[in-house]
């Protein structure tokens, strides 16, 4: 996995809920791979079922509606993003958990506007170039 593009009109709705949201905001990116390249072709905002400032969960059933839909659209699941409110986009232990599940890209954002894109590889935490187009 070499770098993750995304429209600067996505990111920005994603750092715009995160920035307005009292708990972690969360959701898909669907896309497409290229190669090594990954190409968001649009986002899904999901329910933070936790409803917390420093967790995230999204409804199992939800995700598998996604998963349909993309499939269905010959796209795929490139990653998931959430938020981290007044902390770095960095994984946090529980994250790490996640990622261990879900072997895609996970962008994480801040209420700041900062933003960062992350694989598990090998066990370990590979950051990847978040490419705004
Ligand atoms: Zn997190």
């Amino acid at each position: 996995m070499r770098s993750l593009f995304i429209k600067r009109a996505h990111l920005k709705e994603i750092l715009t809920k995160a920035r307005e949201s009292k708990v972690e905001i969360c959701g898909f990116l669907i896309g497409t791979m290229k190669g090594e390249d990954a190409f968001v072709d649009y986002v899904v905002f999901a329910e933070n079922r936790l409803n917390s400032p420093v967790g995230f969960e999204i409804d199992p059933l939800e995700t598998l509606k996604v998963l349909e839909k993309a499939e269905e659209e010959g796209k795929e699941v490139i990653g998931i993003f959430h938020s981290h409110l007044n902390c770095p986009p960095y994984p946090s232990p529980r994250d790490l958990k996640g990622m261990d599940l879900w072997r895609n890209i996970w962008l994480i954002v801040n209420n700041t506007g900062e933003y960062r894109a992350f694989v598990l590889e090998n066990g370990q935490i590979k950051e990847i170039n978040v490419e705004v187009i």
